[in-house]
């Protein structure tokens, strides 16, 4: 995401400046305080079940054969449980009828959060104009791919005991388990997560 110039709540240029371990682009004016923080945004993903499969889904502007799960930006005053329940409903037409969480997951591409859900769900797909094409697998014949998405299908199917095996997108081969666990000393998290002072 391009940095903000002009503040948005008063116009003013904002500046580069050091605030809290990171420069942060500011606002200087008297009285203004605006600060763009730029923390990461919440998204809702589901691994949604189905009639005992797993369904995935295309999106319009994705290429064709590349397949993920239903994901969607929580809205103002919903609880992420029924976030993800409207996001399904919306993108499938589908009926969710529980929501259990999986687990919480980086996306620093696109500077998001991934909170991703275990959604049963019933009734009649139909997808909106968002999504072009879906399909249904079977949880033993998953293949997953390489993002915060597919880590959190990879826990699910891990927890029941199911294969987990991780394809490459742009090859379509088999790749090794690219989950790596967290390293919380302070040298190895600032190469892991790019942390830099500029
Ligand atoms: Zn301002």
């Amino acid at each position: 995401m391009q940095p903000y110039r002009f503040c948005p709540r008063c116009g003013a240029e904002l500046e580069h400046l050091p605030m809290s371990g990171r420069f942060r682009h500011a606002c200087v004016r008297d009285g203004c305080g605006f600060v763009h923080w730029d923390n990461p945004l919440p998204v809702l993903a589901a691994v949604v079940e189905y009639e005992g499969k797993l369904l995935l889904a295309r999106n319009a502007a994705w290429p064709e054969k590349m397949f993920a799960l239903v994901t969607g930006f929580m809205e103002r005053d919903e609880t992420p449980e029924l976030g993800v329940a409207r996001e399904l409903k919306e993108e499938t037409n589908l009926d969710a009828v529980s929501a259990s969480l999986i687990g919480v997951y980086e996306f620093m591409r696109k500077n998001e959060l991934i909170i991703a859900y275990h959604v049963r769900a019933e009734g009649d797909i139909r997808l909106s104009e968002e999504l072009v094409e879906y399909k249904l697998v079977a949880p033993d014949k998953m293949r997953i791919w390489n993002a915060g998405t597919g880590f959190a299908v990879a826990d699910f199917l891990e927890r029941r005991g199911l294969p987990v095996r991780f394809f490459d997108r742009a090859t379509g081969e088999d790749i090794a388990d690219p989950r790596r666990p967290t390293d919380f000393s302070l040298a190895s998290a600032s190469l892991q997560y790019g942390i830099n002072q500029n």
